[in-house]
């Protein structure tokens, strides 16, 4: 059934490679139960492969003018924007969103990443300081080989966002996909090599958290970047720790979205289901806990159990399906979990809650869109991160109550405001504990903004000038021109 089927589990020094004593990886198609593929982890002899390819290329690649290295990136997102229809296809199969939402929000996103930071990389210059006669200026410098470890929610998106701004800084990168979702990544890899990027500049290489732990330990390793979730943050930063290596953490969150009484009603139930109920929930700025003005909080439920009614589940495959099934059966089986205990604990389930029955999908990994009235800040389903299409709504009935009720969580990756008062959105938005918050609007993460938790969320950001930062590091220059004065 797979019509992109990359055609070895790794890519490593510009071509495919296989090593099939590497423990077994199966891509199953979560919508149909479906093997589509059968991939091996990389054994310590494809880690080595990658590793030593990717120092070897680093140093030529940072010789490069920016210039040249961006015309790379700009090309390979053309071929990325070329290919969107064959990308997004691939991307549903590895983890099934709908083909509707690949097309837009996949490919695309990790071509605009390429195009961004290919673009903006010519003109990074550096600073410089007059010093009475003597001067000092700064260079900018890559890392060397940085790793890049991805979750299963946007396994291209992610490849991108992690490879373009440190490939444009003058690193390499070796990328471990999750074991979840190992097909996506191969493709980028094969498109930058087919734009121009010399082989082993980046590389992909399978596996499960130990190949991942593995490539931080490698002395050869300057940096790690990781989207995942803040357990393995902790681990990953631990073991970046234990060699003073850069680290960049993306991880998971439990984050608010507070909709006042004056706020546009449709606005604010449309902004509350794309942050719940895109890719069937499984996104990590998610507004999972939607806390609702008094005043409206009955008209906002009325409207919004409407409108969820109203989604399409089906075949992913199906342009009209507006929700997939969630990634995998562990994960289904989670979020089952978590609606049980939102039952248990007394929220009062609204909408969905159940498995659908889909004919031909009897083995897909659905589950409804899921509406939790009537949550208190104390149930399980309001503080744990369930990845799930689920939404929990709570009432309100102060700002300042709205506020601290909302940072009351270790998490801070996202926050959202819905309301007509433009200095109250402001003055909610400042003090969210949250790396970005969004003020009539949800979830947009366009490249040209810097993206990344504060708090258990994270650590750096990336997308916009700002991942720049986390690619590189500055070397001052000091220039004497002035006669050494020394004391003796
Ligand atoms: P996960 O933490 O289970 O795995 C993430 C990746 O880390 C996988 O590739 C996994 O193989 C690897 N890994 C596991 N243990 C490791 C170790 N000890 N050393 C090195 N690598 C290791 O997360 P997941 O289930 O794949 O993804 C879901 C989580 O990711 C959620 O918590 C979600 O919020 C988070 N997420 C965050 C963002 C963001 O940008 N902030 C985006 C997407 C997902």
């Amino acid at each position: 059934m797979m019509r992109a089927q990359p055609t070895a589990s790794h890519f490593v020094d510009g071509r495919y490679l296989e090593d099939d004593a590497g423990r077994e990886i199966l891509c199953v198609y979560p919508a149909t139960g479906e093997t589509v593929a059968r991939l091996h982890a990389a054994t310590p002899a494809v880690i080595e492969a990658a590793l030593a390819s990717a120092a070897r290329a680093q140093v030529a690649w940072a010789a490069l003018p920016a210039a040249e290295r961006g015309r790379v990136l700009r090309r390979a997102a053309d071929l990325i924007r070329a290919r969107n229809r064959e990308l997004s296809e691939l991307e549903t199969l590895d983890t099934g969103k709908p083909f509707q939402e690949t097309l837009v929000a996949d490919a695309s996103s990790g071509a605009d990443s390429l195009e961004f930071f290919g673009g903006v990389i010519a003109g990074q210059g550096g600073e410089s300081a007059l010093l009475g006669g003597d001067f000092a200026y700064t260079l900018r410098e890559p890392l060397g080989v940085c790793v890049g470890i991805g979750a299963w929610n946007y396994p291209t998106q992610i490849a991108c966002w992690k490879a373009a701004p440190a490939l444009a800084c003058g690193n390499a990168m070796v990328f471990k996909p999750s074991e979840t979702t190992p097909l996506c990544a191969l493709k980028v890899a094969e498109i930058l090599v087919e734009a121009g990027a010399p082989p082993g500049l980046f590389n992909v290489v399978q596996g499960f958290g130990e190949v991942g732990s593995s490539l931080i330990a490698d002395p050869r390793v300057a940096k790690v970047s990781l989207t995942g979730s803040v357990p393995t943050g902790a681990k990953v930063y631990g073991a970046a720790a234990a060699g003073l290596k850069h680290a960049t953490l993306e991880l998971g969150g439990k984050s608010p979205l507070i909709v006042f009484d004056d706020a546009s009603l449709e606005d604010a139930v449309g902004g509350a289901m794309l942050g719940n109920f895109y890719s069937s929930g499984q996104i990590c700025s998610n507004g999972t806990r939607v806390f609702v003005q008094d005043a409206l909080h009955d008209r906002f439920l009325e409207r919004l159990a409407e409108r969820t009614a109203a989604i399409r589940l089906g075949d992913p495959m199906d342009e009209a399906t507006q929700m997939g099934p969630l990634v995998s059966a562990a994960q289904h089986a989670k979020v089952m979990d978590f609606i049980a205990a939102g039952r248990a604990e007394g929220a009062r389930l609204v909408h969905g809650g159940k498995v659908p029955a889909l004919q031909g999908l009897e083995a897909g990994c659905y589950v409804e869109p899921t509406i939790f009235a009537d949550v208190t800040d104390e149930m399980t389903i309001a503080r744990e991160e369930i990845f799930g299409p689920v939404l929990s709504l709570l009432r309100f009935h102060e700002e300042e109550e709205a506020i601290s009720r909302a940072n009351a969580t270790p998490y801070g990756l996202a926050a959202g405001v819905f309301t007509a008062d433009l200095a109250r959105g402001h003055r909610v938005a400042h003090a969210l504990q949250a790396g970005i918050v969004w003020i009539n609007q949800y979830n947009l993460t366009p490249v040209e903004i810097p993206f990344g938790g504060v708090k258990a969320s994270g650590l750096g950001r990336e997308n916009a000038l700002a991942a720049l930062e986390n690619y590189s590091q500055r070397k001052t220059v000091y220039v004497g021109l002035n006669p050494v004065d020394a004391p003796y």
